[in-house]
């Protein structure tokens, strides 16, 4: 069987590796070079602590146990270049409001068996020395981790072309051939290219690459900017964020939702994140939403006042209006599959959904439940605007 991965962002390289490993003849292109898009634009946490119940979260877990044993396979390149860390996360809420929020959604968490500890003023200090005191609810998440995110592509990217599978750069999708109804090969920049099958991995731009298909999307730009200070000494040691965090994954609001979320790298950077807003593929930086992170990263760790920002940088989050993934056959056209819509989580997400979109294309049972990422539900198949 082959097939043809489009994009070779994160979810790209990851289902390419999935398939090539099962032996079916893969393809990747991307219009661009592998993992230069949004990839290349965010950070790499590797997320429960975020989640709620529900099937985000069973694909977080299920992605969350893949990521050490697809770094443990020792593929070359070395698996120390994903900069895997283990490192836990703590959210923190600092008022009474936001404590109440994180508790009950601690509750709920832990219910659903992820493990969320509560952290008193001592152990908090311990384990996060400059964080700030003005605390009034600290979790402690230790299945969190972390990732150097076009490192991770990199390997899995790799582990595909090792498996048999061919890249190509700058070839672009311009549209659909198709026969009786069937997607039989997609024409590109660089000619057509035939096969049995078709995965539109082209993160924020799966909407549009969906339409040329004709077969659109509802999968739309949201973007987010980070600042990354000059290498430190170690200042902070989990990833930390502030419990508005996930009330701003959770809103589909167009305008500027900013929350605190500080982790240090393996450089000794610290990166200070994130914004979300809607304004299409606008990819200028707003100063005003820059000086937005820093003040509220600020708030978390006082102790960065003196501490010099290096740069900034934004990217587009693949965003879907009920924010979870599309992974599965459309059934309006045969042939084409779809692996993206992922917004703030592809980077993490990607070993599962790899799993899950190969599960179904070669007809194995999948390990969790398909149904909620399916391409035909409501919020998907509205053609909505390019917002
Ligand atoms: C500020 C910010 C912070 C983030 N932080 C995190 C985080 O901490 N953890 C996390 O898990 N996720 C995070 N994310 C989200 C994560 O980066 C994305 O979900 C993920 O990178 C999406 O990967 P992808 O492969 O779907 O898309 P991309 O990486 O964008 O890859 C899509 C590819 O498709 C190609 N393409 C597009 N159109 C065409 C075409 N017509 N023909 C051929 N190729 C095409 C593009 O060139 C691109 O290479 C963050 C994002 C941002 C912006």
């Amino acid at each position: 069987m082959r097939v043809v991965v489009l994009g070779a962002g994160i979810v790209g390289a990851a289902c390419a590796r999935e398939l090539a490993r099962r032996g079916l003849a893969v393809t990747v292109l991307d219009r661009g070079g592998p993992a230069a898009a949004t990839t290349a634009h965010g950070e790499g946490n590797v997320l429960v602590s975020d989640k709620g119940p529900g099937p985000e979260l069973e694909l977080a877990r299920l992605s969350r146990r893949l990521w050490p044993e697809i770094l443990a396979e020792h593929e070359a390149p070395p698996a120390d270049a994903v900069e895997w860390d283990a490192k836990g996360g703590i959210v923190v809420a600092t008022t009474d409001a936001g404590a109440r929020e994180l508790a009950r959604f601690a509750d709920s968490q832990r219910a659903a068996g992820i493990t969320a500890d509560t952290l008193d003023a001592a152990a908090l200090a311990e384990a996060e020395p400059h964080v700030t005191r003005d605390v009034a609810l600290a979790v402690h998440y230790p299945e969190d981790a972390q990732v150097q995110p076009s490192g991770a592509a990199a390997f899995l990217l790799g582990g595909a072309l090792r498996a048999g599978a061919e890249l190509r750069t700058g070839c672009e999708v311009l549209g659909a051939v198709t026969s009786g109804g069937r997607l039989t090969a997609v024409r590109t920049s660089a000619g057509t290219i035939e096969a049995d099958a078709f995965v539109n991995a082209t993160g924020p731009w799966s909407g549009e690459v969906a339409a040329r298909l004709g077969a659109p999307v509802d999968v739309r730009p949201r973007r987010g900017e980070v600042l990354v200070t000059t290498p430190q000494p170690p200042l902070v040691f989990h990833k930390v964020y502030d419990a508005d965090y996930v009330g701003a994954v959770g809103s589909g609001a167009e305008e500027l939702q900013a929350s605190a979320v500080v982790e240090s790298t393996r450089a000794g950077t610290i990166l200070l994140g994130s914004s979300r807003r809607r304004v299409g593929f606008d990819d200028r930086l707003r100063p005003e939403v820059l000086s937005v992170i820093a003040r509220k990263a600020l708030r978390l760790f006082p102790c960065l006042a003196g501490v010099p920002v290096m740069r900034a940088y934004g990217g587009f989050r693949p965003y879907v209006p009920d924010h979870l993934p599309v992974i599965g056959p459309d059934p309006r056209l045969p042939g084409l599959w779809h692996a993206g819509g992922h917004e703030g989580a592809g980077i993490g997400l990607s070993p599962g959904t790899a799993l899950l979109l190969a599960d179904l294309l070669t007809g194995r049972a999948p390990q969790i439940d398909p149904a909620p990422f399916r391409v035909d539900r409501p919020a998907v198949l509205f053609e909505g605007d390019d917002q």
